[in-house]
């Protein structure tokens, strides 16, 4: 979608979508925290919530695609599936592409989810957008690069058995920048890690990725 388009979007649904605040201190989850007689927000750089959003690429949603659909929204056969478009696209040409969106069905509608968006990401967003499906392409599924997802998008799944990794790494992709180091300072006291590098954000990402990386391989085998 055009970039004045997208534009004109977002501030017809949200007009606090994109954060005008330094892209580094804007998080999508805020959380008003009241201390010293003023309240200030808990914020994840943005930086940091992009390396860790691109690392659910490791985990296994267990979609199931075929060309029928994903296990939950699926068509019995492709006889089925052409009858249903066919007979829909006359009535409402959206209502297509929303059953064959399956979860992603409202995505135009909300923006993919995205509480907010960095000023500096919005082109990006905008290229990837379309009119009538948002971030979704039929046969392609979602277009938007993983970093860009929301948390709305990244921790829906409707069966995943996701490892005790995969499910702290979404944990991690909710919490401000502070309450992720807090958690690794805490419960990782004993960690390998520790020693070789301290915790911050991207020794943090190192870890979520031999972990993750680690289990793929176990399950390999
Ligand atoms: S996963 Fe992608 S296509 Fe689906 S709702 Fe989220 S942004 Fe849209
Ligand atoms: S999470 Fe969405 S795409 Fe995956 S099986 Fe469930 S409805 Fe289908």
């Amino acid at each position: 979608m055009e970039f004045n388009k997208f534009l004109a979007l977002i501030i017809d649904k949200r007009p606090k979508t994109i954060d005008t605040r330094d892209v580094s201190i804007t998080h999508s989850r805020f959380q008003s925290i009241y201390k010293g007689g003023s309240s200030y927000y808990e914020v994840m750089n943005w930086s940091t919530y992009y390396k860790l959003a691109d690392l659910t690429k490791y985990l296994d949603y267990d979609c199931r695609f075929t060309e029928l659909g994903c296990k939950q929204y699926c068509f019995k056969n492709k006889k089925e599936k052409e009858e249903w478009i066919n007979k829909n696209k006359g009535e409402n040409k959206r209502r297509v592409y929303w059953k064959l969106m399956c979860c992603c069905g409202g995505c135009r509608g909300s923006l993919g989810y995205l509480p907010s968006i960095a000023p500096g990401a919005v082109r990006i967003y905008a290229r990837h957008f379309h009119y009538k499906t948002g971030f979704w392409r039929e046969g392609k599924g979602c277009v938007l690069p993983r970093k860009y997802r929301s948390i709305t998008c990244l921790g829906h799944s409707c069966s995943a058995n996701h490892s005790e990794t995969g499910r702290l790494l979404l944990k991690a992709l909710t919490m401000s920048e502070r309450q992720l180091l807090e958690y690794f300072c805490k419960n990782f006291k004993k960690h390998r890690l520790i020693g070789r590098y301290r915790w911050s954000a991207s020794s943090i990402t190192r870890y979520f990725k031999e972990e993750l990386l680690k289990e793929r391989k176990e399950e390999e085998v």
